[in-house]
């Protein structure tokens, strides 16, 4: 099985990107953020417990996240491996992601690693609330708060990966949508 992480600042293209390498590579997309709103819509416990988290723009537990990805590896059959999109984003969470791996044989294919400049992120993330009405897309200090936790949190796992060389980096600006998604598939045909 291959597990491929996608990296990078909230608004580069994740999502975005991620249907095309999925079905090129018959993997199955899991995106953290997406499993929790889908939570929040169903209005689960879990849900409740990360409702205002996110809407504030703080990360949710790591046990939380950790669960659901650990649960969705368990309940997937006919792929041929994981796109983690969101997934992980703090450094115990890339941890707990080598155990759970490991635990069934596998390890961490290679993150794929779209940046973007913090200005280009606002534009991004303003341009996005308008079309999906997303609660933590709604303020301006929630995004620069989101902006923040990326640096302080999530940026570190460049480091983490780099060391065991499965970091690559593709830039996600500047760009058109289509040419991005080129740079991304070719890099990926060559891990
Ligand atoms: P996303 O759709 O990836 O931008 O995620 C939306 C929000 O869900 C984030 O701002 C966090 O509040 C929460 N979230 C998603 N993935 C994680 C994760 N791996 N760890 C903690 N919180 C997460």
């Amino acid at each position: 099985m291959k597990y491929f992480i996608l990296f990078g600042p909230p608004g580069a293209g994740k999502g975005t990107h991620a249907g095309a390498l999925a079905q090129k590579y018959n993997l199955k997309h899991l995106s953290t953020g997406e499993l929790l709103r889908a939570e929040i819509a169903a209005g689960t416990p879990l849900g409740i417990q990360a409702r205002d988290l996110i809407a504030a723009g703080n990360l949710v537990p790591d046990e939380v996240v950790e669960g659901m990805i650990e649960k969705a590896f368990d309940s997937c059959t006919g792929i041929d491996g994981f796109l983690l999109d969101g997934f992980p984003r703090t450094l115990p969470q890339a941890e707990a992601l080598d155990r759970i791996t490991a635990a069934r044989g596998e390890t961490v294919t290679g993150v794929i690693s779209i940046m973007i400049p913090d200005e280009e992120v606002f534009n991004r993330i303003a341009h996005r609330a308008e079309i999906e009405g997303r609660a933590d897309d709604a303020s301006k200090t929630t995004i620069a708060h989101r902006i923040e936790t990326y640096h302080a949190q999530t940026e570190p796992l460049i480091e983490y990966y780099r060391k065991t060389g499965k970091y690559h980096e593709v830039a996600g600006f500047p760009g058109s949508i289509e040419e991005v998604r080129e740079r991304v598939l070719e890099l990926v045909e060559n891990i």
